[in-house]
């Protein structure tokens, strides 16, 4: 009997090892990791540079509360924002917290101080995460189920619909969130002039637009943050998964001007910005700033792309850098395109009900993505 409430359900092996792109289960069975922990560990399990980094903070000091001055915060926050400037060149500043859903739960909250506004726009099939703000953001009914009542005010419109957001857009909306590309929803990009609409219509009306960068950021799509490809300047962007690279982290950015609604002891966390935390953020970011990987992101998506064009078991294929989802054809299943390539070693995600969702490490290298391409042809054609 298990010991664990079963509200993930959970594949029958435990794994135990992970050493870049592939890990090692109980049995000793391997299995290359196209999914890098769900977009966690985008530079690989194991880099020696984040390494290095948690092993000497780990010498030093773990944990310090936020009654005290933090170098490391300053220093990953700069690392964050320094290529980020506005137009108005209005800089950025972070709040650091735990998690994806601490952070959007962190917009939220400044989202309806700053602006004096309740209502909140969001989209459907988006996912925000699964704290009570968070899960009121989902545009899911499916993560509802059961919790109501929800925050109240929460509005969501159909995804890359212009009309249908104009409806409902007005001076008494506090926020718009925004998934760039939706992940758990599908694989689902946004339209470039969609995306310039809303950012131009949130302006007007003083609306805060938020973009939800924690499965898009951190490098995924070929770009430190998904917004960059876009040409727009969010109000506030919200970081997590790949920002520590396993070690668990959050981060919500927004533009200076939005400070006096974020005062001291206005919103807090006892392990936000936490000495660790910090470290491998801080090592992260350097990491990818180096652009080696970058590159290596729009090289390895080609490639995927090509060895992926023709499969009969596939109908399209959507997303960006090493954000890919291959949708299936109606009469595949899903579970068991999973199982099959499991079976042959290649672990992948699912995203909505006919998605398979590829989000491998940012550092695959060429032999590898062509060990996958062969494991993915074998199953899909
Ligand atoms: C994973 C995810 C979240 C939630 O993050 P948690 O760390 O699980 O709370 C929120 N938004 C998006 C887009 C995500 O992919």
């Amino acid at each position: 009997m298990s010991h664990l409430f079963p509200n993930y359900s959970r594949l029958p092996i435990d794994i135990q090892q992970g050493n870049g792109s592939y890990v090692v289960d109980s049995q000793g069975n391997q299995y290359l990791d196209l999914t890098s922990g769900i977009g966690v560990v985008n530079l690989g399990y194991g880099h020696p540079k984040v390494q290095a980094a948690l092993m000497t903070q780990a010498e030093q000091i773990w944990h310090v509360p936020n009654l005290y001055d933090s170098q490391l915060q300053e220093e990953v926050a700069q690392k964050l924002t320094q290529n980020q400037k506005s137009a108005s060149d209005e800089p950025y500043l972070a709040y650091f917290c735990n998690s994806g859903a601490e952070a959007n739960e962190a917009a939220l909250k400044l989202a309806r101080k700053a602006t004096g506004r309740s209502k909140v726009i969001s989209f459907e099939q988006s996912f925000h995460g699964r704290t009570f703000g968070a899960m009121s953001l989902t545009g899911q009914s499916s993560i509802h189920d059961g919790f109501g009542p929800l925050v109240p005010e929460m509005v969501y419109v159909p995804f890359n619909d212009l009309e249908a957001l104009q409806a409902v857009l007005d001076e008494q909306t506090a926020a718009v969130f925004l998934e760039l590309i939706q992940g758990e929803g599908g694989v689902i990009p946004a339209e470039v002039a969609w995306v310039q609409a809303v950012a131009a219509l949130c302006q007007e009306l003083g609306v805060l637009l938020v973009v939800d960068e924690i499965q898009t950021g951190m490098g995924r799509t070929g770009t430190l943050f998904a917004f960059e490809g876009y040409g727009i300047e969010p109000d506030l962007f919200t970081v997590a998964k790949g920002l520590g690279n396993g070690i668990p982290v959050g981060a919500m950015l927004g533009k200076s001007h939005l400070q006096t609604a974020f005062g001291p002891g206005s919103h807090g966390s006892t392990f936000g910005g936490n000495k660790l935390a910090m470290a491998a953020a801080s090592a992260v970011c350097s990491v990818l700033q180096e652009g080696d990987i970058q590159v290596n992101v729009h090289l390895r998506q080609q490639q995927f792309l090509d060895g992926l064009q023709g499969l009969s078991k596939v109908q399209a294929i959507r997303g960006k850098g090493l954000m890919i989802g291959i949708e299936l054809a109606d009469s595949e299943s899903l579970q068991s395109v999973l199982t099959q390539l499991r079976n042959q070693g290649l672990l992948a995600l699912k995203a909505g009900t006919k998605v398979l969702r590829l989000l491998p490490p940012l550092t695959i290298s060429q032999e590898e993505t062509t060990a996958a391409l062969a494991i993915l042809q074998a199953v899909l054609a």
